[in-house]
């Protein structure tokens, strides 16, 4: 099994994606897909007159503040468009993809974090009535139902809580959750960048191979969005996936040259 996470920033070719998918099941590889969509949440979200607000917590992490609307536009804009246009775009191929959300079946359950403690202008602050969780487990017998159904699972960075109620999750880990529970043999995460890079924003400087054991060491280069890919890529592996490759998603058979082994592979 594979499963391809597509980012949601800007520049990621999703018909290449969607092609090389095809190329893929057609070959009788399985592949799951799990995507994002923070930058048209932010979009709707302006245009609905709600705006994106984020939140920095004590230990200096950013991060989304879901409250109940912003959870309504989240799931609107991932489960909703994003997640249909992709399924449109891989029945166009010839891939019979099955949209579904991790509240669907509970296929991915999370611990609500009851409140977060945030600073604010100098200030600690708790926030309650937030909608975010840590994932806790995915139903991976259930994504086997369906891949042994012949359908490819395109799912939809949501998951439900213990108490019943949508989460926001964030869709790297989420990826990394999934490709744990089906023991994947890969996980690859396309983005818009070439891969993890030693002094980022310079493309020259990327880091072809890391180890394992030098996982640490490898979240030193990464700022902001994308400490959160390399610890979802040591979760993966600690899960049992045989390797993470963060690829360029720009690429005109972006899934096919992180399969050839372009990008960052970490193993
Ligand atoms: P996506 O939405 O595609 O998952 P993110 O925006 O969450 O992507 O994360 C990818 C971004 O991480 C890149 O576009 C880049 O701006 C940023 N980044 C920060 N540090 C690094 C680094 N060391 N190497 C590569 N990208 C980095």
């Amino acid at each position: 099994m594979i499963v391809i996470k597509i980012g949601g920033a800007a520049g990621v070719d999703l018909d290449a994606v969607c092609g090389d998918v095809a190329a893929l099941v057609k070959n009788g590889q399985p592949v799951i897909l799990v995507h994002g969509g923070s930058a048209e949440t932010n979009a709707l979200s302006t245009q609905l007159g709600h705006p994106p607000r984020f939140v920095t917590s004590t230990a200096g992490f950013t991060s989304r503040y879901t409250d109940r609307q912003t959870l309504e536009i989240f799931a609107m804009v991932t489960a909703g468009k994003i997640n249909t246009l992709l399924v449109e775009r891989l029945q166009k191929y010839g891939v019979n993809a099955f949209g579904l959300s991790g509240v669907d079946g509970r296929t991915i359950v999370a611990q609500r974090k009851e409140a977060i403690r945030i600073v604010e202008n100098g200030r600690k602050l708790m926030l309650r009535e937030d909608y975010t969780g840590k994932i806790e487990c995915v139903n991976g017998e259930l994504l086997a139902l369906l891949v042994n159904a012949g359908l490819t699972p395109v799912i939809a960075p949501l998951a439900i809580s213990t108490d019943g109620d949508a989460l926001n999750v964030d869709a790297d880990r989420a990826a990394a959750m999934v490709a744990g529970a089906v023991k994947a043999s890969q996980l690859i995460l396309l983005t818009n960048v070439p891969g993890l890079l030693r002094n980022f924003p310079d493309e020259s400087s990327l880091i072809p191979f890391i180890s394992v054991n030098d996982i640490d060491g490898a979240l030193g280069f990464a700022e902001g969005r994308m400490k959160k890919k390399v610890l979802g890529a040591s979760e993966a592996l600690a899960q049992g996936v045989g390797k993470v490759i963060f690829a360029d998603g720009r690429l005109e058979h972006p899934v096919a040259a992180a399969l050839e082994g372009k990008g960052t592979t970490i193993a």
